[in-house]
């Protein structure tokens, strides 16, 4: 691999935000090397050459197998970065879960289903930036403009100052254990940007607005006015590419809400 390739690791890029994103920056430009995070390396290969065969594409892309959820995978995943590139540039902390559908009422049920999204969208950021801060630390991108970067895919469906305003769209009840884990990644968020922008870090929340994907009803999101996957997608890949950098430390998407 070149050195003077970005290195950017999306995780659960296999479809919907992560997958259009991947795509939107290859098609920009030839700097970027894409590691395309995903559950299952064979889906992930097949992602990969269904990338690669896009008509236009300018840069490269490799599928890495990654569950965001076990430690033996992330592992894995950053001996392989460090013995195959030697630093990461960039870290879209990307793959999430909704949860079961509103209306579970029984405990264990409660219990299982809230574990299960703090552990993906929030713990699983935790370990998995912890674990590649040290190659992020190596990224050729050090000096300014081109810090290395560490994106959290996030909503302003977590921001406790929209949720507890009148007057705010995000004034409703629903979804509160996804809104929970939301909240505490934004707060992960500017903790890490607190704690590493004195060392030439650029660290943002990234909210991609209402997508269309399989996260939640296809039919029924559109008709509440979701965009489509690839703006979702050109939404994130803006933020890598440094378009939003006046937002750093904040989330910012089509709201632009401070967490
Ligand atoms: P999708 O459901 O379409 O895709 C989710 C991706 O995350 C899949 O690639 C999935 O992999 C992956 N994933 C889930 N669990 C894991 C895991 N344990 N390890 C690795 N990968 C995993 O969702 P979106 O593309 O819509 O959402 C992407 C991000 O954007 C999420 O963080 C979401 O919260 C955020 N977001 C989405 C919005 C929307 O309107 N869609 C709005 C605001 C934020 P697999 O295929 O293996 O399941």
């Amino acid at each position: 691999m070149g050195s003077e390739k970005t290195i950017v690791l999306i995780t659960g890029a296999n479809r919907g935000i992560g997958y259009e994103t991947a795509k939107n920056l290859l098609l920009h430009s030839a700097k970027y090397h894409v590691l395309l995070g995903c559950r299952s390396l064979s889906r992930g290969a097949s992602t990969a050459s269904d990338i690669q065969s896009t008509p236009g594409l300018l840069g490269t892309v490799t599928p890495l197998q990654l569950d965001v959820t076990s430690d033996d995978s992330i592992k894995s995943a950053s001996e392989f970065i460090k013995t195959t590139y030697g630093h990461l540039d960039i870290l879209v902390l990307n793959a999430g879960i909704f949860g079961l559908p509103p209306g579970t009422v029984d405990p264990s049920s409660l219990r299982s289903n809230f574990t299960t999204i703090l552990s993906t969208n929030v713990i699983s950021a935790l370990v998995l930036t912890e674990t590649l801060l040290p190659l992020l630390s190596h990224s050729r991108n050090l000096s300014p403009p081109h810090t290395p970067r560490l994106i959290f895919v996030s909503s302003s469906v977590g921001s406790l100052t929209q949720a507890a305003d009148p007057e705010s769209k995000y004034h409703q009840p629903g979804a509160s254990e996804y809104r929970a884990s939301k909240a505490a990644l934004n707060m992960l968020m500017v903790q890490y940007w607190v704690r590493l922008k004195g060392e030439g870090f650029l660290v943002h929340g990234a909210d991609p607005g209402l997508v269309a994907t399989d996260f939640l009803n296809r039919e029924q999101v559109k008709k509440r006015g979701a965009v489509e996957e690839w703006v979702g997608g050109e939404r994130i890949a803006s933020v890598v590419r440094g378009d939003r950098d006046a937002d750093v430390g904040r989330v910012c998407g089509e709201y632009g809400v401070s967490p």
